[in-house]
């Protein structure tokens, strides 16, 4: 009776010890190959470890009950592997009070000819890619704000300072510059208050001299970025440092990004953090009085399908970029969280044509 009693209660040791790896064997079967009985032996032997672990705690057997409780964490954590992975949280569409007259125009300024095997991962060789490079124009009473600038009226001469491969790769063709866009619709340029960068790249800041004495809008981690070196900031690094003024996020959390800056109080522009393709990429929403918005997200993908298929840019112009992958990863999933839970707000790649549309170009009307 005594034998019995002690292979008894090794028997019970076992259960508790190893009953979770055996459970953890049943899941893999179960999620495998689904069957009821996978499942009622599963449940069955999670109430018999159940069972054993009390035994356990009443006979104060600590030791057996240490060893017990790491096997069982062991199969919880790999039960874990099973639960989704949802992106992170999207908080609800935030409020916004755009004032009446406030508006946002396109102004084209050239296209680069690229295929879709450079824009993202998978992206077909044989599909050609207009990469266009536009200058927005945001109306707004408290002071006009132009995101990016695109091809300036002296990129010529900013390209010829390129590196000679980079020049090869590239076939630009200019359209014209935003400054010329803006004077042919009679638009004072008195109204113009600031340049907000989605990051400092030189396709982005190309037109900057164009509008001289406009302050230019950087977060202070693009603001050191401009200097730490690099081809693709070399025109930002010729702009007149005077003219770069820092902003930090202050704000509160903005649909899943931690920090955010309201730029004029009322919710109709406000920039977030997106770093990654450079260290201090923002991501710009803009909200309308009717109701419209927007998300100028830069270079955080070159064409619409790297945020749909969540695809990176290829391996190696990511390294010449200097891109921090797992930044960018961060940023995309959060762009996508956006994109997937409201399909109302646009998603405006800088150059991939598909996001302009439907926002205006520039005309002499609407600037009287
Ligand atoms: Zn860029
Ligand atoms: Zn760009």
């Amino acid at each position: 009776m005594r034998c019995f009693s002690s292979v008894a209660a090794a028997f019970l040791r076992l259960c508790a010890v190893v009953g979770p790896v055996l459970l953890g064997v049943l899941t893999l079967l179960y999620t495998g190959r689904p069957a009821i009985s996978f499942l009622a032996a599963g449940a069955a032997l999670a109430i018999a470890i159940l069972a054993c672990d009390a035994w356990l705690i009443a006979r104060r057997d600590w030791l057996t009950g240490g060893v017990a409780l790491t096997t069982q964490i062991g199969f919880l954590f790999s039960v874990g592997g099973y639960a989704a992975a949802p992106f992170p949280a999207v908080c609800p569409l935030p409020k916004a009070s755009p004032p009446a007259g406030m508006a946002i125009y396109v102004l084209p300024t050239g296209v680069n000819h690229r295929t879709a095997a450079f824009a993202y991962r998978g992206g077909s060789p044989w599909e050609k890619w207009d990469s266009v490079s536009n200058a927005v124009l945001v109306r707004h009473p408290q002071g006009d704000v132009l995101i990016d600038t695109g091809f300036g009226r002296t990129i010529r001469s900013q390209l010829e300072a390129m590196p000679l491969l980079f020049r090869l790769a590239t076939d630009l063709e200019q359209s014209r510059p935003a400054a010329d866009r803006l004077d042919a619709a009679g638009y004072d340029s008195k109204h113009l208050r600031f340049i907000l960068l989605t990051h400092a790249h030189w396709d982005h800041v190309s037109g900057v001299p164009d509008f001289p004495g406009v302050p230019v809008l950087v977060t202070a981690a693009e603001h050191r970025f401009i200097y730490d070196g690099g081809f693709p900031n070399a025109p930002a690094r010729n702009i007149d440092p005077r003219r770069f003024q820092d902003y930090g996020f202050d704000g509160a959390p903005y649909l899943g990004f931690d920090q955010s800056r309201d730029l004029y109080g009322d919710g109709s522009i406000v920039i977030v953090p997106a770093p990654g393709h450079t260290p201090g990429s923002v991501v710009v929403f803009v909200t309308l009085p009717g109701g419209s918005r927007y998300a100028f997200v830069g270079d955080l993908v070159w064409q619409l399908e790297g945020l749909a298929r969540r695809e990176e840019r290829p391996w190696l112009e990511a390294r010449v970029l200097g891109e921090d992958p797992t930044s960018v990863q961060q940023s995309m999933r959060r762009l996508s969280a956006i994109a997937m839970r409201y399909p109302q707000i646009n998603i405006v790649a800088a150059h991939d044509p598909r996001g302009y549309v439907g926002i205006p170009e520039l005309s002499r009307s609407a600037v009287h």
